[in-house]
């Protein structure tokens, strides 16, 4: 492994001429739009693109350009194609991006800004003081005056605005705010951005009711859990994103969890934090992310995997 420079790795995107693009499993808003934008900005600099997911891409995402050209591993499988370089985005271990390592021997590069980065690729160019790969993508655009259209100013916002809760979390800074404003400038729409990832159904709302009263407290207030049994995780499939918001809100939570049912004894965690490393609490089972923003899996039912966070929080 060898971490890059700026120059570095403008460098290499200037040598190669098939680059293979992808993101971590359970795509977020900041995967897909770093990855869209970057597509578009490599196709315009004459590039042969492609980009691969290990897993579905949530159809809330559909409205950005070129969401359409994203393929899964069997699509490579049938269709191989030769490449240059494989350039992972967003994602901070060799085992986020799933299935897609197997398939290519080329060089691995990463773009990424989660603290917990393990360092997995060839070569690493991290930027974990940034809120988003997005924020990185369009800094690395205007500092090699690769024009950002109007529809990657889009992904990018929305890359950007859905990493930092819309510009609310601590990671928000004056150069993600800036970032943000030169994709405005692009033509983005905050508005229509932010009505087109937060709009809910009237049945996911009646399925929140049912989920709010799952809602516990624990340690004198400051933790606070929310839970998706079996039935919800059915409904919801991916698209959970928000209901680990409705706890962080209460004004005594420092942590926010969200535990989630995947199988009888396997349970996704989201953990949100106003203070203490959650990184750190990822990371004793096996996840990561950021001080204030992390996940993990935990192969125990939901009750026992929430005692279990509990006792190490302490
Ligand atoms: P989320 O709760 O939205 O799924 O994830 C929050 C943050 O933690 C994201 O930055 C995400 O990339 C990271 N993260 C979530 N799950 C995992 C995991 O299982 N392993 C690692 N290394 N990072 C994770
Ligand atoms: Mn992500
Ligand atoms: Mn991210």
């Amino acid at each position: 492994m060898s971490k890059i420079t700026i120059n570095q790795l403008h460098m290499a995107l200037c040598e190669a001429n098939s680059i293979m693009l992808t993101v971590h499993v359970r795509p977020d808003g900041d995967a897909i739009g770093s990855m869209v934008a970057f597509y578009e900005a490599l196709i315009g600099q004459g590039k042969t693109v492609y980009m691969v997911v290990d897993d579905v891409v949530p159809e809330k995402y559909s409205f950005l350009r070129y969401t359409d050209h994203i393929h899964d591993v069997a699509y490579f499988e049938t269709n191989p194609v030769d490449i240059d370089m494989l350039m992972i985005l967003d994602a901070s271990t060799y085992e986020r991006i799933g299935k897609v390592g197997a398939l290519w021997s080329a060089p691995i590069f990463n773009i990424d800004h989660h603290i917990s980065n393990t360092e997995f690729a060839d070569h690493l160019y991290l930027k974990s003081e940034f809120a988003a790969t997005g924020e990185i993508v369009t800094d690395l655009c205007t500092k090699w005056n690769w024009p950002i259209t109007e529809s990657m100013g889009t992904a990018l916002y929305m890359a950007i605005a859905t990493d930092c809760g819309f510009f609310k979390f601590s990671n928000t800074t004056a150069n993600t705010l800036e970032m943000a404003a030169k994709c405005v400038a692009a033509g983005a729409r905050p508005n229509v951005i932010s009505e087109t990832i937060e709009a809910v159904s009237a049945s996911r709302l009646e399925l929140t009711k049912q989920v709010m009263q799952t809602i516990e407290f624990h340690k004198n207030n400051t933790v606070a859990t929310i839970d998706l049994n079996r039935e919800a995780m059915n409904i919801l499939g991916d698209d959970t994103d928000g209901f680990v918001d409705i706890i962080r809100n209460v004004d005594t939570v420092d942590v926010a969890i969200l535990l989630k049912a995947e199988a009888d004894d396997r349970t996704r965690v989201s953990l949100r934090s106003k203070g203490i490393d959650v990184n750190a609490v990822a990371s004793h089972f096996g996840g990561g992310g950021h001080i204030r923003a992390s996940g993990c899996t935990i192969n125990l039912p939901l009750e026992e995997a929430k005692q279990a966070l509990i006792e190490v929080i302490k």
